[in-house]
């Protein structure tokens, strides 16, 4: 199959989250079994601290929104460790500058521009670089157009009528709504300013668009497809993807075994196995406590976090949680590790100047760190609102770190509860919530602390088990092969591999 991916993020040239692990790694994947994949984002700044050598191609490509002429050059990089090309929409004006999508003031101004733009020139690189292309998979409300313009034949390019194109959501609750006067940017007519195209409450909504065009919709577990069609998760789209429930899978993510790996992790102390893991997590802890000056301790349980500081990923909770243990003198350890709302920010510094010996704080993004975490800790705690998929929590399963999630999309669906049944039958990997408050994380911890330290042998059980699940992206990588193939027989006709 011929296969374009058209998206803002992937690892390791431009990240804020999960986006990026999936469109480094999937390409990589698909390429590896035989499919012909290229990648297509915008030149941001970031890309250039890569590490991965950036070439110009001869063609630029021209777009008019609005009465108003852009180019852009198109550069070329490779995704490391594969032949996948990655194509570059370098136009300096709109994305070069010190973030991808926003400031410390809020989201940049002329986002719906930005992307209309990149969606656009995508369609048009697409017709120059003359890739072959039987599906062009979309990610996120930044490329939400490109179904559109695809469907509706924008641009007159003879490839569209033979492209079946596929819309990933990998968070519903981001979904590119703009004032309806910036329709004009899209370079849609008013024409197409309706409910069942790209209006949604007299607004234009870039991720909406790409869900009513595409010819499949997927989401990134099975349990969030079926969350997001409830009034309770559908974050207003519910109606939207009710009606295209028959086109929408649940597709796991898979974890990047090249770089999560904690046998040849080169960010830690210590590299281990499952043969060797008590050894080679009490390296790495030691290796933690001793970077954030906490009290060394092979006893007391250290949590790891990491994550953005959003109100999605349960802030709220964790800060009330870790001010009872460590207010009422508990040993437990906590390191920190995360970036976003000045008011996380604010609490979590607070707690960390009054208890320095226990909390190890890291305000910034840290690639390095977050692997050293999620090695040296012994409980990772993920008590997100909602969580499509999460890739944390299945970092912390291959490094005998036990999962405590609330159990609510992905992290319901990666993470085995440790009930006396599940530890019973071998099963259990990590901790559910019973509740999604303080009370309830409170609870769930003090039952894993004393786990921990009064039946080492159902705790080193929980963690083998979760050691050895395979959540490597090839089985995730055949469900969108089969997805693909679905996807081009109902738009073409086609069989694939006929
Ligand atoms: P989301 O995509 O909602 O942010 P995921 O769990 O799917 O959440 O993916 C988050 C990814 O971003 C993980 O790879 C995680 O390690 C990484 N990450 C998040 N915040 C940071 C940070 N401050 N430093 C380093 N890595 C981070």
């Amino acid at each position: 199959m011929n296969i374009v991916l058209i998206t803002t993020e992937a690892v390791p040239f431009a990240k804020t989250g999960g986006l990026a692990d999936v469109c480094g790694a999937l390409p990589v994947q698909l390429a590896e079994h035989g499919h012909d994949v290229a990648v297509i984002m915008p030149a941001f700044r970031q890309i250039h601290n890569a590490g991965q050598p950036i070439s110009h191609t001869a063609l630029t490509v021209h777009v008019t929104l609005e009465g108003r002429d852009y180019s852009a050059r198109v550069l070329q990089s490779t995704l490391p460790g594969s032949e996948v090309p990655v194509y570059f929409i370098d136009h300096p004006e709109m994305f070069d500058r010190p973030q991808l999508y926003g400031d410390s003031e809020g989201d940049y101004q002329d986002n719906c521009l930005r992307f209309s733009f990149f969606s656009q020139a995508c369609i048009q690189a697409i017709d120059l670089l003359e890739l072959p292309v039987d599906i062009v998979h979309c990610n996120d409300w930044q490329t939400g157009l490109v179904p559109a313009y695809i469907a509706t034949g924008f641009g007159g390019y003879a490839w569209m009528e033979r492209a079946a194109t596929i819309m990933t959501i990998h968070n519903l609750a981001y979904q590119g709504v703009f004032h309806k006067h910036l329709l004009p940017q899209t370079g849609f007519g008013w024409e197409h300013f309706r409910a069942d195209e790209l209006e949604y409450y007299d607004q234009l909504n870039l991720l909406k668009t790409g869900l009513v065009f595409a010819d499949t919709l997927s989401t990134v577990s099975a349990r969030y497809a079926k969350e997001i069609q409830t009034d309770q998760h559908g974050c207003g789209l519910q109606g939207v993807l009710r009606r295209r429930a028959g086109s929408l899978v649940g597709i796991p993510n898979g974890i990047d075994t090249s770089v999560w790996d904690p046998a040849t992790d080169p960010h830690l102390a210590m590299n281990y196995s499952i043969s060797n893991w008590t050894q080679g997590k009490a390296a790495n802890k030691r290796d933690l406590q001793e970077s954030f000056g906490l009290t060394s301790s092979e006893e007391a349980p250290l949590i790891g976090l990491v994550g953005r500081l959003a109100e999605q990923k349960g802030w709220d909770l964790v800060i009330e949680a870790m001010r009872h243990f460590l207010s009422t003198g508990n040993r437990a350890q906590w390191v920190v590790l995360g970036t976003g709302s000045p008011e996380y920010h604010e609490a979590l510094s607070r707690l960390a100047r009054h208890y320095s010996d226990r909390l190890g704080l890291h305000l910034g993004f840290s690639d390095a760190l977050a692997h050293r975490i999620e090695a040296g800790s012994d409980i990772f705690l993920m008590p997100s609102r909602y969580e499509p998929c999460g890739l944390n929590q299945l970092y912390s399963l291959r490094y005998g770190t036990v999962p405590v999630v609330n159990p609510t999309g992905g992290l319901a669906d990666t993470v085995v509860d440790a009930t006396s049944e599940n530890i019973n039958d071998g099963t259990a990997t990590g901790f559910h919530l019973p509740t999604f408050d303080s009370y309830g994380m409170i609870e769930t911890l003090s039952a894993a602390f004393s786990m921990r330290t009064n039946s080492p042998e159902k705790w080193a059980q929980i963690i083998q088990s979760g050691m050895t699940r395979d959540w490597s992206w090839g089985r995730s990588a055949i469900r969108y092969e089969q997805v693909y193939a679905d996807t081009i027989a109902r738009k073409t006709g086609r069989v694939w591999g006929d």
